[in-house]
């Protein structure tokens, strides 16, 4: 791994889903309290195996359509928002038609809430996340820099009480469409949000593509986390620090 000056550093940026808090996590519970909304709705009596079986139905329609619509927008074209709504959408009115109901767009517009609750109901970070982010904000100035829709990031972000650890919360789904890692769009919003340059300023990230690809094409510092042991193939792009833990942004960047 290449050796490099850390001591000017001012700011770090984090990547939230797969980074801070479980994105699976995060649309389990949202499709859970979906389904809940949608079964009272139908008035079919609450029960785990079936919506086991008609979520898993339901979300493969949900990416096909998402995937339909807009999977060959390039990315310094896409909406972020509008791909989260309509796959929510999706998920909820095909979840309303399997369990019968012919879905209105209220049927629809308050299943959708009931997902967004869930997300947010989600939200738990990591462990020692929120330990690590204190420590780091002594030091460091600390922004979000999201792909995600709004109602990923700011809830949980509000639910968790972390409003006061950071300085800039940069969601792609507010930024608005084309906004999106690995565009240099959003690492440079960020930097101004933050007040700093990109050589100094770290970004922080579970995805090669996205988190370190964008931040290195906009001149930033990268750190890629990899929880998982994942190999980089041949050609992913090379992050400047890879670590498997937040706790190793404390011994990278704190001396
Ligand atoms: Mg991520």
């Amino acid at each position: 791994m290449k050796k490099m000056t850390v001591k000017n550093i001012k700011a770090i940026c984090f990547d939230f889903g797969n980074t801070l808090a479980s994105n699976d996590a995060l649309n389990l519970s949202g499709s859970i309290y979906a389904a809940r909304e949608i079964f009272a709705r139908c008035r079919i009596p609450w029960d785990a195996r079936k919506y086991s079986v008609l979520s898993q139905r339901a979300l493969k329609k949900a990416w096909q359509r998402q995937g339909r619509i807009f999977g060959d927008v390039p990315v310094r074209l896409l909406d972020s928002q509008k791909s989260g709504e309509v796959f929510v959408e999706t998920f909820c009115a095909e979840l309303l038609v399997l369990c019968g109901k012919k879905p209105s767009s209220a049927d629809v517009r308050e299943s959708a809430k009931a997902y967004y609750r869930g997300v947010a109901e989600a939200s738990s970070l990591y462990p020692k996340t929120r330990e690590v982010l204190g420590l780091l904000r002594s030091y460091f100035n600390l922004a979000i820099v999201s792909n995600n829709p709004v109602e990923y990031v700011t809830e949980p972000v509000r639910k968790l009480g972390l409003k006061g650890l950071f300085d800039a919360v940069i969601i792609s789904g507010e930024e608005g469409p084309g906004i999106n890692k690995p565009e240099k769009s959003i690492f440079s919003a960020a930097l101004k949000k933050l007040r700093t340059r990109p050589d100094n300023t770290v970004m922080v990230g579970d995805s090669l593509t996205d988190d370190v690809a964008g931040a290195r094409a906009a001149g930033l510092i990268s750190v890629w986390i990899n929880r998982t042991g994942e190999k980089a193939g041949k050609g992913a792009p090379r992050p400047d620090f890879e670590i498997k833990d937040i706790g190793e942004m404390l011994e990278l960047f704190v001396r």
